[in-house]
């Protein structure tokens, strides 16, 4: 998998410090899954901070625990290598779209999802975590070919493409990249050709909700 666009620093030092929602932390912890470089900014970003903490105080941050969420979740992805790939069948090769920890969180193959139509091309499937006041995490299937209007962004997003692309003007985003931006920046994504673009959303609350779908759609879909 060729990953292009990464976790940005302050994203790595909150994940790292424990100090994201718990959605935010999900997609995150996704994005790693699939990336190297950031699993090792992440470890170098706990590294500093475990460092701070000794220095500064007593107390010992939980860097263990840290490591073996990572252990943890390199064993899973390798257990995703390791499943044989020749053999699986459609169904199967739906549901692989979704990585382990996703996987768990919506409690039922990525096949068997029943998309909620939004608007025109785009279905959305909420994966309730009941941490509601933390944020909200979806899943978002758009159609290719499908512009949706320029919109800014409310509160910390971050969108990680598991299916498909979309290009806006900052490049293209493809399987494994992650679109982690802030309150100031506004894009027009527009899906690719070449198949539906599943996207894997948190979003923090409270968001004036301003995300990858149009804003004009939050009356209507009360995301
Ligand atoms: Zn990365």
């Amino acid at each position: 998998m060729s990953i292009h666009h990464h976790l940005d620093d302050a994203t790595v030092v909150a994940f790292a410090a424990g100090a994201l929602p718990t959605p935010i932390a999900l997609v995150v912890s996704a994005h790693l899954s699939m990336c190297s470089e950031c699993r090792a900014r992440v470890r170098r970003a706990e590294a500093i901070g475990s460092a701070v903490l000794e220095d500064e105080a007593p107390v010992t941050m939980s860097a263990g625990c840290m490591n073996n969420m990572f252990e943890r979740l390199e064993a899973e992805t390798r257990t995703e290598v390791a499943a044989p790939t020749l053999t699986l069948s459609e169904k199967a090769e739906k549901d692989s779209i979704l990585p382990p920890q996703v996987r768990k969180a919506l409690g039922i193959p990525f096949s068997e999802i029943q998309w909620k139509r939004i608007a025109k091309g785009v279905g959305m499937k909420t994966i309730d975590l009941g941490t509601e006041e933390e944020g909200k995490l979806y899943l978002l299937k758009i159609e290719a070919g499908r512009v949706l209007p320029e919109h800014g962004h409310g509160g910390s997003e971050v969108t990680l493409v598991l299916s498909g692309s979309y290009t806006d003007h900052y490049g293209t985003f493809g399987p494994g990249d992650i679109a982690d931006l802030d309150d100031h920046e506004d894009h027009q994504p527009i899906v690719d050709a070449g198949g539906d673009c599943i996207c894997l959303v948190a979003s923090e609350t409270p968001a004036r909700f301003k995300g990858i779908l149009p804003r004009i759609f939050q009356p209507v879909i009360g995301i």
